[in-house]
């Protein structure tokens, strides 16, 4: 059964979150796991649970913030009107 809009789940991919505003993208081929990302932002990033990237946890300023201070490139983010555009 397909889900409406409203209670679709947050988890678009493996790898894609978004919180309807921005999509965040995790890439583990190029993790080193160094966990700034949990350190800096653990009510988003969370290391023990699925799915591990929260998008409530924070708002979507601080999520790109974070997301930026990734040192592997692992974590990527783009506004969600650019990925309408593209898919
Ligand atoms: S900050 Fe980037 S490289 Fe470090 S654990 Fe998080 S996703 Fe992996």
């Amino acid at each position: 059964m397909r889900l409406p809009p409203n209670l679709a789940p947050m988890k678009l991919y493996d790898n894609e979150f978004t919180n309807g505003e921005i999509t965040v993208n995790y890439d583990p081929n190029k993790c080193i796991h160094a966990e700034i990302c949990a350190k800096g932002l653990s009510e988003v990033f969370r290391t023990t649970v699925i799915p591990w990237i929260h998008m409530d946890g924070a708002d979507s300023k601080t999520i790109i913030e974070q997301v930026k201070k990734c040192p592997s490139g692992a974590l990527s983010f783009c506004y969600n009107k650019e990925l309408a555009a593209v898919k």
